[in-house]
């Protein structure tokens, strides 16, 4: 038949639909599992000074490592987490395991007064008005300021949220804890949300930085990027900064902060004590976040 069209290919067709379908349905029903039995954990990729490579804080990344298939990215299963409805209990399970390994972290003396950790939130969690009284009874709990917690958020969050969802931003600003746009640029949305939300800072996608000192284009982008977010009053970081010349072409722009594998992925907890405890440690007081100076 002209076209590959017929029965044969549609059985194909079927087929390989068929075996999507199921192997979504399997994730589900293992990420289920995932979830009661212990198969989550949390890694931390250090948020380092650009100049130094002294960590000021770290993003918390959930991993999940599946008995018999080995780790399953995040970028496959968060999806899947969202649409079965099991986000909220795994951002739920993420945060307070950050929180509470960053209270140990810090009873410890392992991270300076002012180490930061930035957790991902979905937009379902940014939904529930409750979440506001449950970070701040968190922070009580594990002994954590809330100066010392970031919560990144995509744009489609202030984009397509409800009233609920930004009356939840604003009570979380109100807690002190800092507000990042994560995958900056990516969203192709209106930039308006910068002024009516209360965000503090954003996260420059990886996309953008991947270019950098080499796609003449890109080079312009981060640097009206940054002009744009510095006149707002907003921090930025770099997200995925993996070469030298990246990392200078950032800096000459004026990006304070970032992260990448120039400087490390994301280990587990005892790893990343182990590897960065001095130098978080030992160095001298850096600015915080905020107050990004250029
Ligand atoms: P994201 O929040 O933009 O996180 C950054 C991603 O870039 C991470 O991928 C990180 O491992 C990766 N990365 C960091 N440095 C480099 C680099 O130098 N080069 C390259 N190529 N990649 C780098 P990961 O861990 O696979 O996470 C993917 C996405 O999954 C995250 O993107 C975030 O949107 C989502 N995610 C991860 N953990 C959570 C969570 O606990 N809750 C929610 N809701 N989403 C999460
Ligand atoms: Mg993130
Ligand atoms: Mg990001
Ligand atoms: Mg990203």
């Amino acid at each position: 038949r002209a076209k590959g069209e017929g029965p044969g290919r549609s059985t194909i067709f079927d087929t390989s639909m068929h075996a999507q379908v199921r192997e979504r349905i399997e994730l589900e029903v293992a990420l289920r599992q995932a979830l009661a039995d212990e198969q989550l954990y949390v890694a931390y990729q250090p948020l380092v000074r650009l100049d130094t490579g002294i960590p000021v804080g770290a993003e918390a990344l959930v991993r999940w490592v599946h008995p018999t298939r080995g780790p399953i990215p995040p970028m496959t299963f968060i999806p899947i987490a969202e649409d079965a409805g099991l986000i909220n209990a795994i951002g739920t399970w993420v945060r307070k395991e950050a929180l509470r390994q960053l209270g140990v972290w810090r009873s410890e003396g392992s991270v300076t007064d002012d180490f930061y950790l930035s957790i991902n939130v979905s937009p379902r969690q940014l939904s529930d008005p409750e979440l506001p009284l449950i970070v701040s009874g968190e922070m009580l709990r594990y002994g954590v300021p809330a100066q010392c917690v970031a919560l990144e958020m995509t744009e489609s969050v202030m984009v397509d949220g409800s009233s609920v969802t930004s009356r939840v931003l604003f009570e979380l600003r109100e807690l002190g804890v800092k507000l990042l746009v994560d995958d900056f640029g990516t969203g192709f949305s209106a930039l308006g949300y910068l002024r009516r939300f209360p965000v503090t800072g954003v996260k420059i996608d990886r996309s953008f930085v991947t270019g950098l000192g080499v796609n003449h284009e890109d080079d312009e982008i981060v640097r009206a990027v940054v002009a744009m977010s510095h006149a707002l009053g907003l921090s930025v970081i770099a997200e995925g900064v993996e070469t030298p010349l990246q990392r200078e072409a950032l800096w000459s722009v004026g990006v304070v902060n970032g992260q990448g594998w120039l400087w490390g992925a994301a280990v587990p907890a005892p790893e990343f004590a182990q590897r960065w405890r001095d130098a978080i440690v030992r160095s001298p007081h850096l600015p915080a976040i905020l107050s990004d100076p250029s």
